[in-house]
């Protein structure tokens, strides 16, 4: 097969470790800078251009697009489903996972366990939304923030307060969020493949920090899932539209609860802590499914 990886840089571990698993396989792989390609939409014959030439004969597409290229890599992934390029996960399901509130309402919907979770608009509103929520302490967080940057912890009533209004007064969309203590600041990521978890890896805070995220200086450790959390990983990438995601748990008094479903997770943590070789198991997922032309949506929608 010839495989597209939409990656901004070939030496960044993922993408180095897919073009690694892909060609050990016996397959054709081309690492594309997605800033760097053009299109037309033209009804006829839509068409990807890279540096002058078009691109074209691609059987299949992996995505790993950045938080901060969303919208241009979305499109681009977009142009390739209309040119029937298999797409490990499609532009419709990369959007939806780039918005935490979305993807909170979307989990909802199939009565996956989640934190409680309040949204506001206005200052008017954040008494009521953090009584909603349960009260202090509760955690605040950036809508399209990333590795940990954006999640706030508020321990007070009055702290949670001034850091929403805060945040509303720059415009910046947050959602208020149940503190979930019992995790003792460390979560659970599930990656999933193809509605299977085929790893996971517990993640655990520095010292004094409820983030657990290894960018924030967590590290990673082998962790048994229970059938829940596994159950509960399938689904959420299911409801998500997923094929590959990362699915962020939480273990809650209660159950497990999702935090969060990452469309483009990362390998190296993951592969790492479990010792599988993750980026064979996506690649033969693509050897498996890919077909001309077989999304779910087409870049519909
Ligand atoms: P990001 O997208 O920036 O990684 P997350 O929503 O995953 O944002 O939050 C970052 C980290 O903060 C999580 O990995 C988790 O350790 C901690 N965290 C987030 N939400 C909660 C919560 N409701 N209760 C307890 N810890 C949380
Ligand atoms: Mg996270």
């Amino acid at each position: 097969m010839k495989i597209a990886i939409l990656s901004r840089n070939r030496k960044l571990y993922s993408t180095h470790r897919l073009i690694e698993a892909a060609e050990k396989r016996g397959h054709e792989v081309r690492v594309v800078d997605i800033l760097r390609c053009y299109m037309n939409i033209a009804s006829n014959k839509p068409m990807v251009y890279y540096k002058g030439e078009a691109l074209e004969g691609f059987d299949a597409v992996i995505p790993r697009i950045g938080a901060s290229v969303t919208f241009y890599g979305a499109a681009v992934l977009r142009q390739f489903e209309m040119m029937g390029v298999y797409p490990v996960n499609e532009s419709v399901a990369l959007t939806r996972s780039r918005d935490k509130l979305r993807s909170l309402q979307l989990l909802s919907r199939k009565g996956i366990g989640l934190p409680v979770t309040g949204f506001a608009n206005k200052p008017d509103d954040v008494k009521e939304v953090i009584k909603l929520v349960g009260g202090a302490p509760v955690v605040i967080k950036l809508l399209e923030g990333t590795q940990g940057i954006g999640v706030v912890l508020a321990e007070t009533q009055k702290a949670a307060e001034s850091v929403m209004e805060g945040f509303m007064g720059l415009k910046a969309n947050i959602l208020v969020q149940e503190f979930i203590k019992e995790a003792g600041g460390a979560d659970i990521r599930c990656f999933v493949v193809g509605g299977k978890v085929v790893a996971a890896m517990k993640r655990q805070g520095a010292e004094g920090e409820f983030r657990s995220n290894l960018h924030r200086g967590g590290s990673a450790s082998l962790i048994r899932l229970t059938p829940e959390e596994r159950s509960t990983a399938v689904k959420s990438a299911q409801a998500m539209g997923l094929n590959v995601a990362g699915v962020d748990l939480l273990r809650a008094n209660h159950g497990p609860v999702v935090m969060e479903v990452n469309s483009s997770p990362g390998l190296e943590g993951i592969e790492a802590a479990s010792g599988k070789d993750v980026a064979d198991l996506i690649i033969q997922f693509i050897e498996n499914q890919a077909k001309p032309g077989k999304t779910a949506t087409k870049g519909k929608g």
